[in-house]
């Protein structure tokens, strides 16, 4: 009986393992994660800190047992320190500090990403603020709780948020909800740089709107201890330095392929550091795959790239997992598709902005519009503000930006339009798809069709002048 040995009990390395012992009940799983938290959720991080979820443990996708249940041998708290890759070996140390040989025949690698650690004076080196401090990075299940233990133990009134990317909005809203008084710094100049500025300037009104100090174009330069309190020191673009005294600090901006254990081995890495695999999730080397947050991304559009998201690292997982029993699916590429909530508003993306659109040749237009969630009549209808990219040479859909209330079903719209996306469909199209219709929840053209009607005679008005 051959051995799949996997290295990461996340999503991608527990999608890997589950896809095996479903296709095959008699292969021999071995799944090593140094901490002792498989299959969690980290994605739902945010809402076990707000006490939306009451205890840590519901985040797990699955506990123990099941995983078990399945057949999978998992080897908790245990370190994969370096592969050989002739002899079929992987090296390990266990939580005691006892060293093993685990055989494989295949090897995958989910090892996942690792928070960045912005160069701060006051974090790195030997006098590094570190937890004892009240400075926290975020990632793990782990990492969470040394958070809350930081928020029972000193019951902080004032806490300051290093980046404002969707984690750390969410956790904006997650201290918010705890009752912290929280300040977000973001060095570049607007909010959720993910989206376009005019949408992040929704996401920031909204942040406004529920009590949360927002200060954009703020780069961070020394955090140091004042007492129990701690001192954060930036620099604004416009209006030079500016100083906050808090008791908690979180730094959240990014983060980088963990792959040390795969370039040690001789695994090739592109530009960015990502392990680079084929669409079968092969590395340059035999026998040895990769999947999740650790690879580089191949996005239908842009070619490789790099995107760490759990809808990808599942989907990598499990097609990592196939092909080391011997299979050849491919994994069909990423559109970057993602929401957040952000209190009341959800804001979501999916395909290529103007600037990316650009960037790899098309020649891109986007127009902003706007519409009812559902008929005005009926009570609570709500607009949505809309950003479609499409490609002005061809007609061709390439990307939509959604901004709107929470109740406004922003996910299943820019799901729609992920779909559009991801089947090559031209803007014009988007009007000729049967979506459903009832007043109290859509209209007989749903917003992303007045959004893509908008899109297209904003060309033909183009065209005529
Ligand atoms: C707060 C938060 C919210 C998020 N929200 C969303 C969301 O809403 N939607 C979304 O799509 N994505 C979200 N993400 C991103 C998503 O969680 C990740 O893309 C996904 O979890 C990546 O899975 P992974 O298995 O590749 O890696 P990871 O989750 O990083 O797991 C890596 C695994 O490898 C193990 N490991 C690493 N090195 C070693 C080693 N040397 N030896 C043994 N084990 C090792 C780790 O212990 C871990 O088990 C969020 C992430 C965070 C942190």
């Amino acid at each position: 009986m051959s051995r799949i040995v996997i290295v990461g009990g996340s999503d991608a390395g527990i999608s890997a393992a589950l896809r095996i012992r479903e296709l095959d009940d008699d292969s021999d799983v071995h799944v090593v994660l140094d901490d002792a938290y498989p299959n969690f959720s980290i994605c739902g991080i945010p809402y076990y800190v707000s006490g939306d979820v009451s205890d840590w443990r519901q985040l797990a996708h699955r506990d123990l047992v099941a995983l078990e249940t399945t057949g999978m041998q998992l080897h908790l708290d245990t370190r994969a320190r370096c592969i050989d890759p002739e002899r079929h070996e992987l090296f390990v140390t266990d939580q005691s500090e006892q060293d093993e040989v685990i055989r494989y025949d295949e090897l995958i690698i989910a090892t996942g990403a690792t928070p960045i650690q912005p160069a701060i004076h006051g974090l790195g080196g030997s006098d590094s603020l570190g937890i004892a401090d009240g400075v926290h990075l975020l990632h793990s299940i782990g990492d969470t709780l040394a958070l809350v233990r930081t928020l029972e133990s000193r019951s902080p009134d004032r806490a300051l948020i290093v980046g404002a990317g969707y984690i750390g909005l969410e956790m904006a809203e997650a201290l918010t909800a705890r009752g912290l008084s929280v300040t977000q710094m973001e060095q570049l100049p607007e909010v959720l740089p993910t989206v376009d500025p005019e949408l992040g300037a929704l996401v920031n009104d909204e942040l406004n709107r529920q009590g949360v100090e927002v200060l954009t174009g703020t780069a961070v330069k020394r955090i140091h201890r004042v007492g129990e309190r701690l001192r954060v020191e930036a620099t604004a673009d416009r209006g030079g330095p500016v100083t906050r005294t808090v008791d908690v600090v979180l730094v959240v901006v990014g983060v980088r392929p963990e792959t040390s254990l795969a370039a040690d081995a001789g695994i090739t890495l592109d530009a960015k550091g990502a392990i680079a695999v084929d669409k079968r999730m092969r590395t340059n080397l035999p026998n040895l795959f990769a999947a999740g947050d650790c690879v580089v991304t191949h996005h239908r559009l842009l070619g490789e790239s790099y995107l760490p998201l759990g809808t990808t690292a599942h989907k990598q997982g499990r097609i990592a997992g196939e092909n080391a029993l011997g299979g050849t699916r491919e994994f069909a590429g990423s559109l970057g598709t993602q929401v957040v909530k952000v209190f009341d508003r959800v804001v979501a993306r999916t395909g290529l902005r103007d600037p990316e659109a650009a960037a790899v040749g098309f020649d891109p237009l986007t127009v902003e519009s706007e519409a009812d969630d559902h008929k005005a009549y009926y009570p609570g209808s709500r607009p949505i503000c809309m950003r479609v990219t499409g490609d002005r040479a061809t007609g061709r859909l390439l990307g939509v930006q959604l901004f709107g209330h929470l109740r406004s079903e922003i996910a299943k719209r820019i799901d729609i339009a992920a779909t559009a996306i991801f089947h090559s469909m031209s803007v014009d199209a988007i009007s000729e798809l049967d979506l459903s219709y009832t007043p109290p929840l859509g209209s007989p053209w749903d917003a992303v069709q007045t959004a893509a009607q908008a899109w297209w005679s904003r060309l033909s008005s183009d065209c005529h002048r």
